[in-house]
């Protein structure tokens, strides 16, 4: 049909990284993103590895949960009573 080599779910894995940083070839990244279009398995592993990214990238003491503040809180105050 075509000299195009198509890519495979594996190699879709090896190559996300790259893709998400930027840094993948404009080749490779078509091939990818032609790979997703008829893929429903790799297009769900996309949007995983994206949520991962968004939600422990952006990751900040105020986006702790209380429990975890409160701990840390417990720590501090701890620390500060040692001091006193
Ligand atoms: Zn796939």
């Amino acid at each position: 049909m075509s000299d195009q080599i198509e890519m495979n779910c594996q190699t879709l894995v090896e190559l996300v990284t790259e893709y998400l940083e930027g840094t993948l070839p404009e080749r490779d990244r078509e091939r990818l993103e032609a790979h997703l279009a008829v893929c429903d398995g790799c297009t769900r592993y996309l949007a995983q590895i994206r949520t991962t990214i968004r939600l422990t990238g952006m990751l900040r003491t105020e986006d702790l949960r209380p429990e975890a503040r409160d701990a840390l809180l417990e720590v501090y105050r701890a620390w500060r009573a040692d001091t006193d």
